[in-house]
């Protein structure tokens, strides 16, 4: 069975995913890690394309059910690096990028392939995997997503408000894959919720979806 989670950034994803998939036994899939590690390839090259390197990319997102393993690129432990606001502007950048898509969606289907996961980014319910049992599409108010990432980050809420608004856009308005919320998915403002209250009402949709999940 697949749960699929999309939605804009600092809406809590993450967390909820993680926690979500380790409540219900299932692997959790971090697509943006994804579109991370090709960023940081990609400022490490910058002459070279995109969607190349992308598909030459070995990525390993550390397995484990909650995903709490190293982010292997290459088989260098990147996890710290590809959280760096650096690389989060890069990502969102190749993110738009038609080739860089199209390897990342076929690395994220083979995964999926088998066995049961809570897959999170911008496009699983809409393009990567459509049939997804549930389809889940998690907002929150823009003020409250810089603030969840302000205090993660440690950083300042307004210039992280200007630096998510940008992304916002970019990711919105791109040709290829924008988000949006797919058909079928269920919305859930997260905004004044908390993380449990939050993976509760999602393992209760599950439930529904799957009654053996
Ligand atoms: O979710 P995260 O913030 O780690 O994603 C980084 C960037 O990767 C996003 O801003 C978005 O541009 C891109 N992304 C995407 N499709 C996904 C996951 C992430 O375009 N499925």
């Amino acid at each position: 069975m697949l749960v699929a989670i999309d939605g804009p950034a600092g809406a809590g994803k993450s967390t909820v995913a993680r926690r979500l998939a380790r409540r219900l036994g299932f692997t959790y899939l971090d697509s943006g890690a994804m579109y991370r590690c090709v960023a940081l390839l990609s400022l490490a090259a910058p002459g070279r394309q995109p969607g190349e390197l992308a598909r030459a990319a070995a990525i390993d997102l550390g397995g484990g059910a909650d995903g709490s393993g190293p982010v292997l690129l290459d088989g260098r432990d990147v996890s710290e690096e590809i959280r760096t606001p650096e690389v989060s502007e890069a990502a969102s950048v190749v993110a738009a990028d038609p080739a860089v898509r199209e390897a990342l969606v076929a690395k994220q289907r083979e995964l999926i392939s088998g066995g049961d996961w809570v897959a999170e980014g911008r496009d699983i319910g809409t393009v990567v995997a459509p049939q997804a049992a549930l389809k889940v599409f998690l907002t929150a108010d823009a003020r409250e997503r810089a603030r969840r990432r302000a205090a993660e980050l440690g950083a300042d809420v307004d210039t992280v408000l200007a630096e998510q608004a940008m992304r916002d856009e970019r990711d919105s308005a791109r040709a290829h894959s924008p988000l949006r919320a797919a058909g079928g998915a269920v919305t859930l403002d997260t905004t004044g919720l908390g993380v449990d209250e939050v993976v509760e009402r999602i393992a209760t949709l599950a439930r529904a979806a799957a009654p053996s999940a």
